[in-house]
Order: C-alpha cells, then structure tokens, then sequence
C-alpha cells in the first residue's frame, strides 16, 4: 500500500461531498467523529509544515478496524497537528482516552519509588511480604517478561508521518550524537537498519527487541514507512536492557526490558535513562515536544500523554478461554495483544497485557495498574488451574 496522493491540491476543485471518504465499513474513532460538515471546515486548512486533515485521516480511512483493539484511525504530521485540527483532534482524543477534556491537565511522575505495594491477595500464599517493594513481586513461572516503553518527540522536526528525509536523518544523527554520551549501565551503541544483515534484523525481531519491518498496514497507510530504512535504526546497551528505537513510528521509542517478573526494575531504568537521554538532547538546544493539557506529544493520538506502555508477556491459558476475560481486563483499564507485536494473535495463551491509558494518569500509576492488574490475573489463572472458580475474584471497574 504506498502512500496516498493527499497532497494533490487539484482536490480543492471538487466539493467536500464528492471527496468525502466511505466510511460505512469503519470501526475506528476518527470514523466515529468525521462528520460531512467537520470535513467540510477543516479541509483546507494546514499545519506550518503543510500537513492536511486528508493526511490526518487517511490511515483510518484505509485501516476500518482492527481484531483486538479499537484504533484511533488519525496521526500527526507535526506539533501543531493537534491544534490546526483539534475539533477533530480534541473528540477523538476524548474518545480515546475515557473522556479527557480539552480543558484537562496531564500530569507526569517518573519517580519509581512512588511504586506501592498493593496486594492484599484472597489467598494467604498471594499477600505480600514485607520485603516487597510494589512492582517486583510479578511471578516469573507466569511473567516471561517485563516491558515499559515511550515516545518521545523532538521539538521543530516533522512526526514520521510528514519528516523529510533530510528531517529523518537530522534526528538520526542528533540521536546517536546524544545516545552515544551515556555510560555505566546504560552504555551502548547504534545499529542503523541499513548496516545490518536481514538475518541480524530478523533474530532482533524474533527476540522481540526490534520494531518489525515495514508490514503493518497501519504503518503503511500513514506514510511513517516511506524511505525505509533510511534513517532507521536501534540503539540498545550490551546486555540488551535498555533500547532506543529511532524514526520508526515516533522520533524516539525508549525501551526498558527484561525477563521475568521484576517490573520495579525495568520501570527504574526506564525512569533513570528516560531523564538522561532528556537531559542530553536539552543540553544540544533540542527540547521534546509537550504541553501542559496533552503531556508528550507523539504521532498517534492513542499515545499522547505519558506514551508509556508498561506490559509484561504472561501465560494465562486457563484465564484466557473464560468468557469474562475480556470484562476482567476493561475493569483492570488493561489491554491484550499477541505477543509478536500488536498486529499479532496469541499463540499458547500467553498474551501481551499492558495498560490501556496513557493520558490523564501519569507513569507511576499506569505502572502500578499494570503491576496490580496483572497480580491478580496471575491469581486468577492459578485458581482456574486447581479447579476452583473465580468468580469471588472478579474487580470492580477501575
Ligand atoms: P509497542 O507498543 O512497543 O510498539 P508492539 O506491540 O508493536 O509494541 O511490539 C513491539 C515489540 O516489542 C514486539 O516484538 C513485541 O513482542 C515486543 N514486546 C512487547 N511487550 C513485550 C514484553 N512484555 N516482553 C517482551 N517483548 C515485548
Ligand atoms: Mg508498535
């Protein structure tokens, strides 16, 4: 699917009723708020940058829906994507994001002490121990791995959606320039997709540390794949722990990691190396973009806010055929994807369980969500596995 011909502005000679799209088949949010008449008024408006509301939308338009999750069906272009078209924006995003107001304020916590230990548990050998921390108590016979990661946006450049190539390669350099000063634990090096061999880029795909090739076709549709892999690439430290992808769907993708169920650590190194790189790439005159209402700003309004997702892969087979599985998981305000990437099934009934929100809770407390939530699925599925039912156990919505 190339990208489209949104930029043709011979369409200015048609009427908003002849090149308004079909969107009778579509299950997505911008779907849902696309009106005739807000197509009709934002039209032919653009950003400083010149992207247009048909760049906006036309992922949504070629992506209806998708199995697991609801998708947004619109990106940014740029920063000022969310304010030249905030009246489609600014509903999506209340949409998304349980109803946040454009009058809202986000909030930002990346101190990892505030983790809590929250588990008072229904069965004895579940209860915390006064040696937990909160977030470090995941049962790794049922964790395989633990996860956080964000965007981050650098300010005055074009969101993948819209960047030049010139723009592309300037954040590339600008990157591994900034990358390259961290040491200690953090200490690594940058693999341009373009030095490496299909065999290296596939074994990083399959261990799960590197974005997938270019397939998807939410990718695809909104541009973000164009020259690739030109200006791609990852940078990780040795032991794989901490990653930073660049140019893939946002600027920067950074990445904390491990196996097993210690989600305190990854979340501190996370924490710890997310404050560096700021501070690294502020010292070279580059801000990230951010406003008080919005948080982070990045190309997919899905992930506005904190951008954090924090999941963990975990095996619930006997969870994951009982009909109130997917009830479980809304009242947790988590959500599940296969565990090759979010365009994929699960295999074995192991999931990808991560938080749900990322706008209007800050980063302890979508951590702390994922930390509380998952405990209790892991409970759950231990219960379903020695024959007992459930349903005492089943939480109230959060
Ligand atoms: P993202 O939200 O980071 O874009 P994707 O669903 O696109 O996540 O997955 C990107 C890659 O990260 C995939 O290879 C996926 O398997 C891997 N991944 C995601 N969560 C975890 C986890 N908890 N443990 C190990 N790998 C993970
Ligand atoms: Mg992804």
């Amino acid at each position: 699917m190339p990208f489209g011909n949104t930029h043709n502005s011979l369409k200015m000679n048609y009427s908003a009723e002849q090149e308004y799209p079909d969107l009778s088949q579509h299950n997505n949010y911008m779907a849902k708020v696309l009106t005739p008449e807000l197509y009709a008024s934002l039209r032919d408006k653009e950003t400083p940058s010149g992207f247009t509301l048909d760049d906006v939308i036309q992922t949504g338009i070629d992506n209806p829906g998708h199995p697991f999750i609801m998708t947004v069906g619109c990106v940014a272009g740029d920063e000022e994507t969310y304010e030249v078209f905030q009246d489609l924006m600014d509903p999506v995003i209340e949409e998304r994001h349980g109803g946040y107001k454009p009058s809202d304020i986000h909030k930002t916590d990346l101190n990892f002490e505030n983790l809590q230990v929250n588990r008072p548990g229904p069965h004895p050998d579940t209860r915390s121990t006064s040696t937990d921390q909160g977030g470090d108590d995941l049962d790794p016979n049922y964790v395989l791995s633990s996860r956080v990661r964000t965007g981050r946006s650098i300010r005055g450049f074009c969101l993948p959606p819209h960047c030049s190539r010139g723009e592309r390669r300037a954040i590339e350099n600008l990157s591994i320039e900034s990358l390259d000063v961290l040491d200690g634990e953090l200490k690594g090096k940058y693999y341009a997709l373009k030095n490496m061999t299909e065999e290296e880029q596939q074994q990083l795909i399959d261990d799960h540390f590197l974005f997938d090739k270019p397939v998807s076709p939410l990718l695809l549709a909104s541009g973000m794949a164009r020259d690739w892999p030109d200006g791609r690439g990852i940078w990780h430290n040795d032991n794989k722990s901490f990653l930073v992808w660049v140019n893939e769907e946002d600027h920067l993708r950074v990445i904390s990691m491990e196996k097993g169920g210690n989600m305190r650590e990854v979340f501190t190194r996370f924490c710890t190396g997310l404050t560096k790189i700021e501070s690294l790439f502020k010292e070279r005159g580059h801000e990230f973009m951010w406003n008080e209402h919005l948080g982070y700003v990045l190309t997919c309004p899905s992930n506005l806010g904190t951008g954090l997702r924090a999941g963990v892969h975990v095996k619930l087979p006997n969870l994951s055929k009982s009909d109130k599985f997917g009830e479980i998981l809304t009242r947790l305000r988590l959500q599940k994807r296969g565990t090759g990437g979010v365009d994929t099934a699960a295999v074995g009934g192991v999931f990808d369980i991560s938080n749900a929100d990322r706008l209007g809770f800050s980063e302890v407390e979508l951590v702390q969500m994922v930390v509380d939530g998952v405990n209790l699925l892991v409970d759950m599925e231990k219960s379903l596995e020695a024959g007992d039912t459930i349903d005492d156990m089943i939480p109230e919505q959060k």
